[in-house]
């Protein structure tokens, strides 16, 4: 009998199911913990499991008051990192646990404690197929961006028209931004995930993942708005490439594609079709890393489910409800009025075309990596013209995020709930502003979101030691807002070329019917 080969989205599915599946069944064992300890000069590894409590001592005296407990792990590695980090001398004092050779302790202090860690199970050694996958699909994303985006630009032709889509289409991008924020603040004035955070449980998420959240802000910048502007411009193009500077690659693309259709055909025409034939390739490259993606999804999901405490989504269960709640409201909600605004898809054909788009994105993290993917299916699935998708997609990948200014908002007013700090209207309106701006600024990569956070947190002067709290789930909610910002981006190209007349509806409907399907 032969086995029908499954379309590359459904594989791609699939992987997701299964990898979540493989990792849920060699999940980690949340309380067991490895001490690595020195024992008369010489280092030992000891495990622990099923501990009843654990003090951290520092010259007889408790640092911590609360003693943790085993449901922990995740809390303790992050504060006993940052204890060895600061060089403190500390010691460890478990009690009641059960060691390797399965004999029940009463207690046990571990001196000399050099480091505490988790198993390593079987989905996190495969976890490096998913990385690769990453790379490959980084590798793709810049010579693509500024191929097409050269060819995009040479072929819009005039200053005027690239003039009036760069207005569409960054008005769009801030509209859709704005409308976000407002979902984000407004929903968590509603459910006020931070009032119903105990104070213990506050004072032990400080605590651990402390210097972890200071070495988040120190690492951020300050935002000059002026000198912002500035940096829009690269000084050295190469530089720009190389270190993958979206925005400054963008403005030299643009230019350099309409001075080139403003010289001789003579000379502009090997360029073009130079470039034209890079894109062309790249696209083609694309194909063939997504034959992996099954693959690199799998090994990503199955690592994340395996590795993630989720006891720590237990802890932060309001906060996380909140956020994954927005980013819903504002996928399913702003993205189809902006589709069934501006074109005459029906939704099912936007989703759907989709689907692919957003398990890379959700495994991986990152609007850059998305991006090569994203402008192949929004031309295949949806019917945007060339120039359009390369004008308008990498701009987006680069300064429209709005699951990220979400996230940012609920993040902001969480944390000043937590601090007791009832925030005005205007300060709500700054957090929104200032987010709309961070969010701008936030590179396509996974967890910068919450390095940003701080400058939003910094403007209405709530204190940026709270981002500590929210660290430890930080990674599931990157997956989900990255969903939602590959999609605005999508959203805003499908409308932007809907409303230029370069929205083939004819292959939206033929690969809706699935005639013709990208990647299968
Ligand atoms: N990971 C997000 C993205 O690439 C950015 C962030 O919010 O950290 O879109």
């Amino acid at each position: 009998m032969k086995i029908p080969k499954l379309k590359i989205h459904t594989q791609i599915l699939l992987a997701l199911l299964l990898g979540s599946i493989f990792g849920a069944i060699f999940s980690i064992n949340q309380t067991k913990l490895f001490i690595s300890h020195s024992e008369n000069g010489i280092i030992k590894e000891s495990a622990v499991e099923k501990w009843e409590s654990l003090t951290v001592y520092s010259a007889g005296e408790k640092i911590i008051a609360n003693d943790f407990s085993s449901k922990e792990q995740v809390e303790i590695i992050a504060y006993v990192r940052k204890l060895i980090k600061k060089n403190s001398d500390f010691s460890i004092t478990v009690k009641s646990f059960k060691n390797s050779n399965g004999e029940i302790v009463s207690e046990k202090e571990f001196r000399e404690v050099k480091k505490v860690y988790k198993q390593k199970t079987a989905p996190m050694q495969i976890k490096w197929i998913g990385d690769l996958f990453i790379r490959l699909l980084n590798m793709i994303a810049i010579p693509l961006v500024i191929a097409s985006l050269i060819v995009g630009a040479a072929s819009l032709g005039d200053i005027r028209k690239v003039t009036r889509i760069g207005g569409k289409t960054i008005g769009l991008y801030l509209i859709t931004t704005f409308i976000a924020l407002t979902i984000g603040v407004s929903i968590t004035n509603l459910i006020k995930p931070g009032s119903i955070l105990s104070e213990d449980t506050k004072s032990r998420l400080l605590a651990a993942y402390e210097s972890e959240a200071a070495d988040k802000f120190e690492t951020n910048v300050e935002m000059d708005f002026s000198q912002e502007v500035v940096n829009l411009f690269p000084k050295n193009p190469f530089e720009a490439m190389s270190s993958a500077n979206m925005l400054q690659i963008i403005f030299f693309i643009v230019f350099f594609g309409i001075s080139l259709s403003s010289v001789s055909r003579e000379k502009s025409e090997p360029v073009i079709n130079f470039f034209d034939g890079v894109s062309e390739t790249m696209i083609k490259l694309v194909d063939y890393v997504m034959i992996i993606a099954p693959y690199g999804v799998f090994a990503l999901i199955a690592a994340t489910v395996s590795e993630f405490g989720f006891n720590i989504l237990q802890t932060l269960f309001w906060y996380s409800l909140t956020v994954v709640l927005g980013l819903l409201l504002h996928t399913l909600g702003a993205y189809s009025l902006l589709i069934k605004l501006f074109t005459k898809m029906k939704l099912s054909v936007f989703f759907r075309g989709m689907r692919e788009v957003h398990a890379v994105a959700f495994s991986t993290s990152s609007s850059a990596a998305t991006l090569p993917l994203n402008m192949e299916m929004c031309q295949k699935n949806f019917g945007t013209s060339k120039s359009i998708t390369s004008f308008v997609l990498p701009l987006g990948a680069t300064i429209n995020m709005d699951g990220t200014a979400l996230y940012q908002g609920v993040a902001a007013i969480f944390i000043s709930q937590v601090y007791s700090m009832e925030l005005n209207i205007m300060q709500q309106l700054t957090i929104i502003l200032t987010a709309t701006l961070a969010s701008i600024g936030t590179a396509p990569i996974p967890g910068v979101g919450i390095v940003m956070l701080a400058v939003v947190l910094r403007s209405v002067g709530i204190p940026q030691e709270g981002i500590a709290m929210i660290l430890g789930v930080d990674r599931i909610l990157d997956m989900c807002r990255t969903v939602t910002n590959v999609t605005g981006d999508a959203a805003v190209t499908v409308s932007v070329a809907a409303t230029e007349n370069e929205l083939n509806h004819g292959i939206a409907m033929a690969a809706a019917s699935g005639k013709q399907n990208a990647a299968s």
